[in-house]
């Protein structure tokens, strides 16, 4: 148990490994995608809204010092923390020059108080001068690294418009170990065309490439996206919330211990959400998550994979 949860959660761990609860610093680093800018595509995977700034090249004067501070004004007093995680979340925060990137991470990683560098991106975006930078960076502080896996499905990728082979992102996971970063997978629980045995292969394939962390997401439909078109012409539908519970426990079951769950669910943002619109009341359905596990007696790593 993690101070009495059934999983291995990240409050628990960073508490072990940094002595305190540590919040994200959300920033910007003015990068878009090539999912989106037109070198694999136009549209992005189907369930991106795209929000961010997009281009990297008109934000070269991005203050970032600014950005933190700002960031740090909207978490405010309800954080008495003295250190934070500094956390790329827009877009594919490595599609840009490499000496781009490495002004813009080193400037944050120098901070006193950030604690980690959190940066998200795609694992067709991870070439050898971006390793390296990675590497000189874990010299300083640890670096995290967050891959949008979503499936390990090629018919599912394909079909969300991912635009990289599931076989890139093995190579990926053991490309930034070897350059010392740890690793976080998204996973999207819920996806179009998928089910329950589709759902824990993905699961299982992120133990079996090593990841050290895991995001849980739930398949959100938001307004703007290929998605919300599908789902308005009744192409795709979304799960109830006791089918998302179900699979969460089914998953966290087979999870081995050591793998940190970063999210078992996500925020959907209540003014561009189409559906499922229970996913709004975060609160109740993580006290469904942990009863459900109570219930049905799981902990994580429970039911380990035959290998
Ligand atoms: S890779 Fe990420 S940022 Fe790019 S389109 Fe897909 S979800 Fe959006």
């Amino acid at each position: 148990m993690w101070d009495g949860r059934r999983y291995h959660c990240l409050d628990y761990e960073l508490k072990k490994r940094f002595g305190e609860k540590m919040y994200k610093l959300s920033l910007d680093g003015g990068m878009t995608c090539p999912n989106r800018d037109g070198s694999l595509g136009y549209g992005g995977c189907i369930f991106c809204s795209g929000e961010g700034s997009g281009d990297f090249a008109a934000q070269m004067n991005t203050d970032i010092r600014r950005q933190l501070l700002q960031a740090k004004a909207i978490l405010g007093k309800k954080y008495g923390g003295s250190r934070y995680i500094a956390y790329f979340q827009s877009y594919t925060n490595t599609y840009a020059p490499v000496s781009y990137l490495e002004k813009l991470f080193t400037e944050v990683i120098q901070q006193e108080d950030i604690a980690v560098l959190d940066i998200a991106t795609r694992p067709d975006c991870l070439g050898r001068d971006v390793l390296e930078l990675i590497r000189s960076l874990t010299a300083v502080k640890p670096v995290w690294v967050e891959l949008g896996l979503q499936t390990s499905d090629d018919r599912t990728a394909a079909l969300i418009h991912r635009c990289y082979p599931t076989a890139l992102y093995s190579q990926a996971v053991s490309n930034l170990h070897q350059a010392g970063a740890e690793v976080i997978t998204h996973m999207i629980i819920g996806l179009p065309g998928e089910n329950r045995n589709t759902i824990l292969q993905t699961a299982d394939y992120i133990a079996s490439c090593g990841s050290d962390g895991i995001k849980l997401q739930l398949l959100h439909v938001l307004r703007g996206t290929v998605l919300a078109q599908m789902y308005e012409r009744g192409e795709c539908s979304v799960l109830t919330e006791d089918d998302y519970i179900s699979l969460l426990c089914d998953i966290i079951a087979r999870l081995p211990p050591e793998i940190v769950i970063h999210r078992l669910t996500g925020d959907g943002n209540k003014d561009t959400l189409i559906a499922p619109l229970w996913s709004c009341r975060k609160g109740a359905v993580l006290n469904h998550i942990h009863h459900a596990l109570r219930l049905r007696g799981i902990i994580q790593g429970c039911a380990p994979l035959e290998s």
